[in-house]
């Protein structure tokens, strides 16, 4: 059989512990017997990025703009155990947020749904997909212990020097205080993002924010929804039979119970962290969840939305036997085949990454799966496979 060509090349970024250690199996046993598989490779794990001063990630990501589709594998954000661990110069900073940082945009993850892992919310028969906003609010927040009795006041001192002000409270206890801001180009391009996912999916689009009570900051995302929508995307919209819908943010909560899914929800920073991980859970595993980083230019950086699974690669290094799930990591990859056959009008490509999935679905289906679903699945007397017989159960499908 020919391997299937590619004209154009993927931004490759390995990663970390155990998941650089699947990401090399997938290759061997699912991509390169199949594809003449054409990466330009960043080594993004963390002894690289110490050599490198980090300068590794920012050239990945400064190609993921000039190729359009990465993908990446899971990678350890140090903290003060790592610094120690790989003996760093610096506790550089989450390659995500570097990553985020120069290509601008929404992160939209969605559950990979198979027979035999039951959502626990049992109307939801099709995958939930939350769009999260990628920049500001709470996360980029400056915040104040307030001692005692005074006054605390918003103070915005414009270039001409003119200032407009706000009171807090005036305090006469103890207390605490916060600001946070946006700004519009972050938002529209959130906007654009949400509504080309959409379009590119096709499926509905619901956003949400408590603009009742915060009548200026929420209000102002529920508007420049509104407007990019009026003025860019209606037309469009009805063409491809979909819909925007906003609501208040309870309410969402509320009408995604009772849903059966089929949508994206498109949530605000901290809505969209905290309700990524209550659908990833109840749709069955973190490790069955996929992540992708949409620019409001056009990029595209597929990743898996779990970590880099340290409890099970210090055991791999041990010598002992792991079963860890690869199944979102082979999703990032498929993810970001299909989308560069789509780019290069290349069908065997993106033919391919279908397969890919399909294969994988139907091996977990048939009852072959990693301890982590075995744990959970409807499936009776499932196969516990380890690490590798999973992925080369999926190659023997495929
Ligand atoms: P994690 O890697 O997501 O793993 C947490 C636990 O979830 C694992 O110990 C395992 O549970 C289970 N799990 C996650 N993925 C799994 C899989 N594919 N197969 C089977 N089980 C899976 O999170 P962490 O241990 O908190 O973080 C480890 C490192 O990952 C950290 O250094 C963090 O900085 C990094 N991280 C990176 C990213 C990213 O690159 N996008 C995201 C999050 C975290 P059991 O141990 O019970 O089996
Ligand atoms: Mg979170």
């Amino acid at each position: 059989m020919d391997k299937i060509k590619m004209t154009t090349p993927i931004v490759e970024m390995d990663g970390d512990e155990m998941t650089r250690i699947l990401w090399k199996m997938i290759k061997d046993n699912l991509l390169l017997p199949y594809i003449d598989l054409k990466t330009e490779y960043y080594d993004l794990g963390l002894e690289h990025r110490d050599a490198t001063n980090d300068q590794v990630t920012i050239d990945a990501a400064n190609a993921t703009k000039k190729y359009k589709v990465a993908v990446k594998c899971a990678t350890i954000t140090p903290n003060a155990a790592r610094v120690e661990e790989y003996h760093l110069k610096e506790m550089w900073k989450s390659p995500n947020g570097t990553i985020r940082a120069i290509l601008d945009g929404t992160v939209f993850r969605a559950p990979i749904v198979v027979k035999g892992i039951e959502p626990c919310v049992k109307n939801w028969k099709k995958p939930i997909t939350i769009a999260r906003h990628a920049y500001g609010d709470v996360y980029k927040a400056a915040e104040m212990k307030i001692p005692g009795p005074g006054k605390a006041e918003l103070v915005y001192t414009a270039e001409d020097g003119t200032e407009t002000r706000e009171t807090i409270h005036d305090f006469t206890c103890p207390g605490i205080i916060q600001g946070m801001h946006n700004i519009t180009p972050s938002i529209e391009s959130f906007a654009r993002s949400c509504f080309n996912y959409a379009l590119g999916t096709k499926q509905e689009l619901w956003f949400a924010t408590k603009d009742t009570i915060s009548k200026k900051y929420d209000h102002t995302f529920k508007d420049i929804f509104q407007e990019i929508f009026d003025q860019e995307y209606a037309d469009k919209f009805k063409e491809a039979g979909i819909t925007y819908f906003y609501t208040l943010i309870d309410d969402a909560v509320a009408r995604v119970m009772k849903s059966e899914g089929g949508y994206i929800w498109a949530c605000k920073n901290y809505d969209g962290d905290v309700m990524s991980d209550m659908i990833s859970s109840a749709f069955g595993s973190l490790a069955m969840m996929t992540s992708v980083l949409v620019s409001p230019d056009g990029n595209f950086e597929y990743e898996a939305a779990h970590g880099t699974v340290q409890r099970h690669y210090y055991k791999h290094l041990k010598g002992e036997e792991t079963s860890t799930n690869s199944v979102a990591t082979i999703f990032a990859w498929t993810g970001a085949l299909r989308k560069r056959g789509e780019l290069d009008g290349n069908k065997e490509l993106s033919a391919f990454a279908d397969r890919l999935e399909k294969a994988t679905i139907d091996t977990i289906e048939s009852g072959e799966m990693t301890k982590d679903l075995a744990l959970i699945t409807t499936i009776e007397h499932p196969t516990v496979l380890n690490s590798e017989d999973f992925i080369k159960a999926i190659a023997k499908r495929l």
